[in-house]
Formats: structure tokens, sequence, C-alpha cells
């Protein structure tokens, strides 16, 4: 019995971007397309998110802008490929605060949004610094950081300390605090409900970027293949290898049970298609009794 379908869905994404940015010490070893993506769980009971993508105006406008992102499109119109409006989405997961993943709120009038209360203290933290340490600031829209505010002010915000299990049917929030962002999380699905699954999957924010990320070269240091960092964090390399760890040892070391959203290469991975609009759709898994939505 598999309780949830989980999709990955591209919004845009940056044709050419650099490696080094996305794995950790990859200089000169050219581009990559790198897609925009978020994450949705869906069960009889539930439509959830895991992260919403940004929305491209104001200050997100110039920050997709300066990171070379095309071919936004909003989620009206990306969740319509599997045949649902942002209305219906009741549960969001943010993952982190980056713009890509925060950035749009505003498009889910019924979701209850849950985040680590340390994304947002420490990002408040980061904005009242001098203009001369705003590098941590690169990738976050203040003006996101403030609507998350106003969803506590409206009830909808959870803020999460720490792990958090069940916070729906089978679906574990898992904390990795001062990693790529001060507090981001990911997400464990246990999609057999059972406390031992044998059916788990791991959503991973941008603690893992792309599969180097959990298979990297590893011969600067003799060996074949290594966890090595994302290309960005404002954290520790030490905790995201040893969250990299958590996230494995949760799957039982499968690594395509490991759903990285910036990956391109999940086509090649998952039941895949690509919209009139030209972004991937990926079928993850499907629940019981569903069929599928690319094939
Ligand atoms: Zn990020």
């Amino acid at each position: 019995m598999s309780k949830y379908s989980i999709y990955v869905l591209e919004y845009s994404y940056v044709a050419n971007y650099h490696l080094s940015g996305i794995v950790y010490g990859a200089h000169n070893q050219g581009y990559r397309k790198l897609p925009y993506c978020y994450a949705l769980i869906m069960s009889d009971d539930h439509v959830a998110m895991i992260d919403v993508g940004y929305n491209h105006k104001e200050y997100g406008a110039f920050l997709g802008d300066k990171f070379g992102v095309e071919n936004w499109r909003s989620p009206r119109t990306v969740l319509a490929e599997v045949g649902l409006t942002p209305e219906d989405v009741d549960s969001v997961f943010i993952t982190h605060a980056h713009f890509d993943h925060l950035g749009n709120v505003e498009d889910f009038p019924n979701a209850k949004f849950y985040i680590q209360q340390r994304e947002l203290s420490k990002w408040i933290w980061a904005m009242s610094l001098p203009d001369r340490m705003k590098w941590m600031m690169v990738a976050v829209d203040p003006s996101d950081i403030l609507k998350a505010v106003d969803l506590a002010r409206q009830g909808r915000l959870v803020c999460v300390d720490g792990d958090m299990e069940d916070v729906l049917p089978g679906v574990d929030l898992r904390a990795a605090f001062d990693s790529h962002t001060y507090g981001s999380m990911w997400i464990s699905l246990r999609n057999d409900l059972a406390a031992q699954s044998s059916d788990r999957w791991a959503l991973a924010g941008d603690l893992i970027y792309v599969y180097e990320n959990l298979e990297g070269d590893g011969s600067a240091v003799g060996l074949d293949k290594i966890y090595t960092p994302v290309g960005l964090a404002v954290g520790s390399t030490t905790n995201l290898i040893l969250t990299t760890e958590e996230i494995m040892k949760s799957v039982g070391y499968e690594t395509r049970r490991v759903i990285p959203v910036h990956e391109e290469r999940l086509k090649d991975m998952f039941p895949s298609r690509i919209t009139k609009e030209g972004l991937r759709i990926s079928e993850i898994c499907l629940a019981s009794g569903q069929s599928s939505l690319v094939r």
C-alpha cells in the first residue's frame, strides 16, 4: 500500500548554471541546466507541496534575472498539468527561505505553512546586519520573510523547532541546522505509513542539489565516490555531509529514494513528460490505485 503520489514539477530553469555553484569545489568544470522545481505529495486526504517556487515580479524578478532564470510559469499553470489549482493545496513544507523555494506564498491561500523557526529568526538577524555583511542574503528576498511572518499573523504558519513526526500521516520533518541555510529542513516520507517503513522517500530541499552531492568524485582522497556538499552554504560543509549521511541512512542508502529538485536527470530516473510550456513533470511514485499522469 502506498499512501502518496509524489511529483516533482518544474516551474522554470537556468539553462547554463556554473557547476561550481552546484557541487562544492567543481571549478572550471563547465555549466549545467539547473531546473527550478517544487514537489507535490498527494493522498486521498491531502494535497501538500514542498516549497512554492517564486513569483517573477519585483525583487523576485531581480533575483531570477540575476541567476539567469528562464521560462518562469505560475503555480496555476504548472499545477493545471496535474489537474490541480493552487487553492487545492492544504499544506506546504518550506525546506528553506531562498527565493526560489519560499517566494510565492501568496499564491496558496488555503494552505498551512511549516518552516523551521530558526530559518525565519536567523534571516531576520541577517537582514539586520550592515550592508558589508550582506553576502549571507544572497538568494533571499526580504519581502518573502515578511510574508512568512504575515502567515503567522493569519494563523497559517507552524514554526517548527527541530524534528516533527507525522505532520501528515507518514510525513516527518527533519531539521538540518546551519547547513545550506540556518534552518534548512528535509522531508522523510514513509509511504506505507509504518514506523519502520520499507517504503521511504527523502525530499531533500537544497541539502542535495544533484546526484553528485550524493555520489561525487572521490579521487581527491583516492576513492571512487564520496558525498560532496552543495556549492552554497551559509552554515558548514561538515553539517551538509552529516545531513547527507542522515538522509541516505533514512532510505537504506538507496540513492534513487533521495529526491533532489534541482536535478535534471530526474527525467532519466523516473517516468516524466515535458509540458507544452517546455517544463518537466516527474512522477516519483504513485499512490495505490492511482494512474499515471505522465504516460
Ligand atoms: Zn537554496
